[in-house]
């Protein structure tokens, strides 16, 4: 994750279009996932919001890293409907707040901690509860444990697949209490989908 901080404009555009691919490419299956245990609009949500990142990745690629993330959570905000614009917002905005001019490895996964407790403190809610943070979590932890991008990423995957049994708790799924149980969380895959999509850009640029 040092190379957070070695990131270059390039690079930024580069990231941002890799993760509005990955998110529009999977729209269907976050939806079908939102469809089954939520009112469908996840991946259609997701997608706006990515879009509109991408349209703007030019000037969020010349701003320091912070400004950047602060203005990408920004955006998320404006344009991703449902609960989960407010969430990744905040997870982007408290990370840019946080992360500083040039975060070693430690600073960046304290932020990302950070991060990850102001979705909590802003959803009102906590691990296990079948929400993103159940992936969330997980990645924070697997940052601690000083893992690679992709066996943090394979960890984020195992984590979203263990939503699946869960009885949901928070946001709408929490609607369907025991019906929720055997459908993956939609907004957990949408962190495990864009993970991977972190995690092999990294590998490219190692
Ligand atoms: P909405 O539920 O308003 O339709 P989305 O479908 O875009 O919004 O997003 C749903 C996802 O948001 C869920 O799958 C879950 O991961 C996440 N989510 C919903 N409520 C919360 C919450 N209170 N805390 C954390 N994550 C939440
Ligand atoms: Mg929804």
């Amino acid at each position: 994750m040092d190379t957070v901080t070695m990131l270059k404009p390039d690079d930024i555009k580069a990231l941002i279009g890799a993760l509005a691919k990955d998110i529009t490419d999977h729209a269907d299956e976050l939806t079908a996932l939102d469809s089954a245990i939520g009112d469908g609009d996840h991946g259609y949500n997701m997608k706006r919001g990515f879009e509109a990142l991408a349209a703007e990745a030019d000037a969020l690629s010349t701003k320091p890293i912070g400004e950047a993330l602060k203005a990408a959570g920004m955006k998320l905000v404006m344009t991703v409907g449902g609960a989960s614009g407010p969430l990744f917002g905040t997870l982007l905005m408290t990370l840019g707040k946080e992360i500083g001019e040039a975060p070693d490895r430690a600073a960046f996964n304290a932020a990302f901690r950070k991060a990850v407790d102001s979705v909590a403190a802003r959803g009102k809610s906590e691990k296990g509860q079948k929400t993103m943070l159940d992936v969330l979590y997980p990645i924070a932890d697997a940052l601690d444990g000083g893992g690679d991008p992709l066996g943090i990423s394979v960890e984020a995957d195992k984590a979203a697949e263990a939503t699946i049994p869960v009885i949901a708790s928070r946001g709408r799924a929490s609607f369907l209490g025991e019906r929720s149980v055997g459908h993956m969380d939609p907004g957990s895959r949408s962190v495990a989908l864009m993970a991977r999509t972190i995690a092999d850009f990294m590998e490219t640029r190692r």
